[in-house]
């Protein structure tokens, strides 16, 4: 018996010209996400890519291939399959026992054909007909329902074989990792900023990452929760590096010297500066935060204003218009709920305001920060800034 794992492109299938210059990020995505789990085959055929176990894999580690192979962005949908003769008999034949497992467990059914190869004698209306009575003849509680069955069999008559299968994963969609460029993501230890990395990793950005800390206000368990989210989007974004800037003086030197209404303000434009200058230091080409309007006052428009103005390079803010239900169940999907949740403090949280202006005026904010010359200190946090690798887990 031998087995494949067809995956169907997402919207890589829309690209034209450039088509191969997507497969082939994709295909290198993969392989580095299967690495671990043994020698698999990978080759591109009609829009599709063919992910072939070794005949040594186990089950166990088919099942889990499949379920890294559904994390990973420009996959549209997988079906594990059975590779067969392109003769009906022999699909039957093959296809019945192969199939018994999903059908007996299932009420109704219906088969889905599609022949690409145009040379197989029967069109799929025939292939479909016969293969459903095939079926129900084998399979007797079985009852067909095109509508909504189920289980969906799906036979398709390729240009080298058959491929038959009874389930179909949704892949993760969207476009591969590293075919978009390179993005700088603000990433705190909250709910917003792993989901809004996730989503623009989607887009195709290599995704890494920017934390500010505040010791000793902020500790070390908190910046360790932070690279423990940072571990956990590599499920998704390949590798992610991971920038730790020393935020302290500047955020005691914003507090001495601003008004107390600023402090969130122009902390959050300095945090844009400090992000500015690592993109280009490190030739990123769009910063990415996880700010969504009017959740607090530092996201109202005229704060975002403010700190926009300081931006040199396009903001990415995926989840600006989601609510926060919306943003909890991507973390949830996307596993990183269960560490956004602990309780550790952010240097946002640090000498935050009782009343921080929700309607700042930019002259009024560049006046107050014009006060303190804070250009020695952004040099000596970029400088001072720690750099760390986060690689896939097995
Ligand atoms: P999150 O849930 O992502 O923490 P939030 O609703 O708590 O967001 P803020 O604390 O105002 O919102 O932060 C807004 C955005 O600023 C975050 O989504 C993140 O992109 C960035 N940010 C906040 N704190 C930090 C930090 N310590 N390091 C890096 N980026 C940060
Ligand atoms: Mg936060």
């Amino acid at each position: 018996m031998k087995e494949t794992i067809l995956a169907k492109y997402g919207e890589i299938a829309l690209k034209g010209l450039n088509k191969s210059t997507f497969e082939d990020i994709l295909i290198k995505n993969i392989k580095r996400r299967l690495k671990n789990i043994g020698k698999f085959k990978i080759s591109k055929m009609q829009s599709t890519l063919y992910i072939t176990p070794d005949d040594e894999i186990s089950e166990k580690n088919i099942n889990l291939a499949l379920s890294k192979l559904t994390k990973v962005f420009g996959i549209g949908a997988l079906q594990r399959c059975l590779v067969l003769p392109k003769d009906f008999d022999e699909i039957v034949k093959q296809g019945m026992p192969y199939l018994k497992e999903s059908l007996s467990k299932a009420k109704t059914f219906k088969v889905e054909a599609k022949r690409s190869d145009k040379a197989f004698p029967m069109n799929s209306p025939m292939i479909q007909r016969e293969l459903g009575g095939e079926i129900l003849s084998a399979y007797p509680h079985l009852k067909v329902d095109v509508h909504n069955p189920d289980i969906t069999v799906l036979l398709e008559i390729r240009d080298v074989a058959a491929y038959l299968n009874a389930e179909r994963l949704i892949g993760a969609k969207g476009m591969p990792v590293g075919s978009a460029g390179r993005s700088l993501l603000l990433l705190s230890g909250g709910i917003d900023s792993p989901v809004a990395g996730y989503m623009m990793a989607k887009r195709g950005l290599i995704v890494d990452a920017l934390h500010f800390v505040s010791p000793p206000y902020t500790s070390d368990r908190a910046r360790l929760k932070v690279e423990q989210l940072a571990q956990r989007l590599t499920n998704y974004c390949n590798a992610v590096r991971f920038y730790c800037v020393p935020f302290t003086k500047i955020q005691e030197e914003i507090r001495f010297n601003c008004p107390d209404e600023f402090f969130t303000i122009i902390m959050r434009r300095l945090m844009m500066e400090i992000a500015n200058r690592i993109c280009e230091k490190d030739e990123y080409g769009a910063i990415i935060t996880g700010e969504s309007v009017g959740q607090v006052a530092s996201q109202t428009l005229g704060a975002l204003q403010c700190t926009n103005e300081v931006a040199r390079f396009p903001v990415f803010r995926p989840v600006i218009g989601m609510d926060k239900d919306e943003i909890v169940d991507i973390s949830r999907k996307i596993d990183t709920y269960e560490i956004s949740i602990q309780p550790y403090e952010d240097c946002c949280t640090v000498f935050t305001p009782k009343h921080p202006k929700t309607k700042p005026i930019l002259a009024d904010i560049l006046k107050a920060e014009g006060k303190f010359d804070f250009e020695p200190l952004i040099d000596q946090a970029v400088e001072e800034t720690e750099v760390k690798m986060f690689y896939i887990e097995d």
